[in-house]
């Protein structure tokens, strides 16, 4: 009879589709629990992974041992278990993978095999030199000079061809031996000295206390602090009582102060301060979504809720009203939001709103500092937490509400490494398997969202008007092409006289002014007016940008950069044209044309540093800025008042993507943004630049018409089959030769085109951007029949066994399955 736990599943983090048993040994049995990780042997090496099942029995004829249980408290709960064996199942990805995913990145426990020389060797070292083989002398001079000799270095260090066979050979003939060393997790709790009074200090009377001031004032002063608060941190001490840090140092060595090691928290401070409302009190329309809530909330039903309102209607606030509701409940909630950074205003109404009881998770976080919101939210000292995509991982038990804000957004899609999830889906998910409610807010929904809600898979709750009746802003549109041209042949002209004027006006007003450009760097790309030569990467399939401040050329997909030159690499012309129109070059043109005016620019080239962001929209909200300009990064969830003009540049950026998303993009984009302008008592306007009015999406924005834009667009999805009418996938194959490339293609389409399966196979083909990085890039699209195969089982079956076949690793290709992409470039 076999004891219950001794076989354990375990789930690695490796890209194969299956768990592994592993044998545990009498005194960890007791121990294990599923969600505890364990260290495994795993081939030559060590590895963590996850207990995710106990299996009764097993038909390997030999199970290897677990090495340790390194866990006291399960890392992942039975219900996260439960939405990790969905991910896994519905994005085709390795139940290990998810895991890792979950959990805050740093915590592996990786091992490495070191080498060591045998007396054997030591006695005769002198004569490596004269060994019979190259790679024997390559080897042992390594074995016996290097600081840290372990397998990985010296297959770095020495190029051999079957390292490992020469390694084995060495050991055999008595040379070398090896010992597996373990490294520690990266991250690891952080523990701080505390001091506190010993008790002869304790007890001391009034008289000898000021005796002591007298003699020893540094040492009277130390003791006072911790008579009022009996334990500090030390260096706390040091600052508290104004004294060095040698004299708490002598204290502790005469034993006048114990000290003790207390465990802190490294904590994340967003830089961004500015006083919220707390007291506002509902109108109907909001009154009324948050009753609809309510019901389902108290009756701790599962629902999806998609509410529907402009820019400024009062989303934010019915979330604030809903969390009142859970928190009341007693039970927990979620707020996802696209980037923290991007939206410290929300954020900051939140925390106003929950004192303390609000955990932020901000993707800038270090490692450390996520390890340990995380491990404070797993003991419940918050009932909140908001964070970006991954937060929709937090462990909070008794799960209330997911609230996704601005669901539309891609920045909720994983785009490497896998598990390639959207927080969003996975959001429902979650909430399915708690009997939650999901709660998804956009002004601009995406069109899957808005069909299920249609379709009454959603319950939809509509919010028709901006807070305080202020009106919409006025969009006005300006053909680009009907500017005369300038003087200068050819060159672009960057503002519209329509733009200009409207700037100059309300610099005079002193209000301000957002304008977006949705590409950064100087100029999209060059070209030689005679040749027609385009500078291009060398790795990547795309045009170089020029970024005039240091005056370089830069690929935005491998950052390969190169020096800008002024005659043409191909037939040494100096007719040299800047195309397009990049932030810096708007920058520079105001800064002409206006240049009094106070210009912030905000894109990835300004935002680097830690805190940036929130700095830059302080610094914006406080007025020290007239115009704010930048990518797509100022369309967020901004809310100024002082903003009254909202120009953009160029609508043409997002059109021309070969992606059927494209003009949904559009609308989003220039509908978000033109929702920047106008707050209380001032209508605002919007003016949009373009070639190409004509645009649907632009013409729907032009009006805020979500749902004529919406009817239209589903229409089109129809006819086209694209979701939501099906489901796409796209596997992407990447590699270094291209032949590789084209045959595990091949091979893999072999393996999908049958009538049998549920979906119709399009490509091979080369990717829209058939180079990055020196890899190949080759795709194929699924477009899955929801009605064959409604919940994805057969689609992720075929797809995982596939995968575990085509024999990537035997020539050099990597295979990624993108279940739901929201792109395909
Ligand atoms: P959204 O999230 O839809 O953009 P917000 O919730 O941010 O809208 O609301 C816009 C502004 O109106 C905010 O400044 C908010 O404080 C304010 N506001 C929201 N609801 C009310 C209300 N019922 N009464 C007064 N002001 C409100
Ligand atoms: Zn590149
Ligand atoms: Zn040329």
């Amino acid at each position: 009879m076999q004891h219950r736990n001794e076989l354990i599943n375990v789930a690695l983090p490796l890209p194969i589709h299956r768990e592994f048993t592993y044998r545990l040994s009498v005194g960890l049995d007791s121990q294990a629990q599923a969600g505890m990780r364990v260290l495994v042997p795993f081939g030559k090496k060590y590895m963590t992974g996850f207990i995710v099942d106990f299996p009764e029995a097993t038909s390997l004829k030999r199970v290897k041992s677990v090495i340790d249980i390194i866990d006291e408290e399960p890392m992942i709960s039975s219900e996260q278990l439960r939405l990790a064996r969905w991910m896994a199942t519905y994005y085709i990805c390795p139940l290990g993978e998810v895991l890792r995913a979950m959990v805050p990145g740093g915590l592996q426990i990786a091992s490495h095999i070191l080498l060591h020389p045998t007396e054997k060797l030591k006695q005769v070292a002198h004569q490596i030199p004269k060994m019979a083989t190259s790679w024997q002398r390559e080897i042992l001079a390594f074995v016996m000079t290097d600081k840290s000799p372990t397998i990985r270095r010296l297959i770095k260090q020495i190029q051999l061809k079957h390292p490992y066979a020469r390694i084995n050979q060495l050991e055999k003939d008595g040379w070398i031996t090896r010992t597996v060393e373990f490294n520690r997790a990266r991250v690891q709790p952080k523990k701080e000295l505390w001091v506190r009074l010993s008790e002869t200090y304790m007890n001391m009377d009034e008289y000898e206390l000021t005796e002591l001031k007298t003699r020893k004032p540094a040492r009277a002063r130390c003791i006072k602090a911790l008579r009022k608060r009996s334990s500090l941190p030390r260096h706390e001490l040091v600052r508290v009582a104004n004294v060095s840090a040698s004299v708490v140092r002598a204290m502790i060595e005469q034993h006048e102060l114990e000290t003790y090691e207390k465990e802190i928290m490294r904590d994340y401070r967003m830089d961004y301060n500015v006083t919220q409302r707390t007291d506002i009190v509902l109108n109907d329309e909001q009154q009324q979504a948050v009753d609809a809530i309510n019901k389902s909330l108290h009756r701790s039903f599962f629902d999806v809720f998609l509410l529907y309102g402009v820019t400024g209607s009062g989303k934010t606030q019915v979330y604030i009203d809903v969390l009142k509701q859970v928190i009341r409940a007693g039970k927990t909630a979620i707020i996802l939001v696209p980037e923290i950074s991007l939206t410290p205003q929300t954020v900051s109404r939140f925390t106003a709103n929950f004192p303390e009881q609000v955990a932020v998770l901000h993707s800038r976080m270090s490692a450390g500092e996520r390890f340990d919101s995380w491990r404070r939210i797993r003991q419940g000292e918050f009932k909140i937490v908001i964070g970006p995509r991954s937060a929709v991982f937090a462990p909070l038990d008794n799960l209330g509400l997911i609230v996704v804000d601005e669901e539309h957004e891609a920045s909720y899609k994983q785009y490497e490494p896998v598990p390639l999830y959207h927080a969003r889906d996975v959001a429902i998910i979650r909430c399915k398997l708690n009997e939650a409610i999901a709660l998804l807010g956009s002004a601009t929904p995406s069109i899957e969202s808005f069909h299920n809600a249609r379709m009454g898979k959603y319950k939809l709750l509509t919010l028709s008007k901006r807070i305080d009746d202020i009106p919409l802003p006025t969009v006005k549109v300006y053909d680009m092409r009907e500017l005369p041209k300038n003087t200068i042949k050819g060159e672009l002209r960057i503002f519209s006289p329509a733009i200009e004027k409207q700037i100059r006006q309300k610099l005079d007003v002193k209000e301000q002014i957002i304008l977006l450009q949705n590409r950064r760097g100087y100029s999209p790309f060059i070209m030689c007016k005679d040749c027609g030569f385009i500078e291009r990467c060398p790795n990547c399939d795309v045009t170089l940008t020029f970024h005039v401040s240091v005056h370089r050329l830069r690929c935005h997909y491998c950052n390969y950069i190169k020096k800008a030159f002024d005659v043409c690499g191909n037939c040494g012309s100096y007719n040299i044209l800047y195309q397009g129109i990049g932030t810096q070059r708007v920058e520079e043109e105001l800064h002409k044309k206006f240049p009094s005016a106070r210009i912030l620019r905000m894109d990835l080239d300004t935002t680097a540093q830690k805190q940036s962001h929130e700095r830059m929209l302080q610094d914006f909200a406080n007025h020290k800025y007239d115009i704010l300009l930048g990518t797509q990064m100022v369309a967020k969830g901004l809310d100024f008042e002082r903003v009254t003009l909202v120009g953009v540049v160029s609508a043409d950026t997002a059109m021309f993507l070969p992606d059927f998303r494209a003009s949904e993009r559009t609308f989003q984009l220039l509908t978000q943004v033109a929702g920047r302008a106008g707050r209380k008592n001032n209508q605002g306007q919007v003016i949009i630049q373009t070639h190409t009015p004509e645009n649907w999406g632009l013409i729907c924005a032009r009006t805020h018409d979500f749902l004529k834009f919406y009817a239209a667009e589903i229409q089109n999805r129809r006819e086209l089959d694209y979701p939501p009418f099906s489901r796409l996938i796209q596997i992407l194959i990447k590699g270094t030769e291209e032949q590789d490339v084209i045959q595990s293609s091949q091979a893999i389409q072999h393996h999908l085109a049958s009538e049998e399966y549920p979906w119709q196979l399009l490509g091979p083909v080369p990717a829209p951007i058939a180079r990055v990085q020196q890899y190949h890039r080759w795709h194929l699209i699924l477009k899955v029949d929801k009605k064959r195969d409604p919940a994805g089982k057969m689609t992720s079956r075929v797809l995982a066994e596939m995968i575990d076949k085509v024999p990537a690793r035997k020539n050099s290709t990597r295979v990624t399955i993108n279940v739901d992409p929201m792109t395909m470039i």
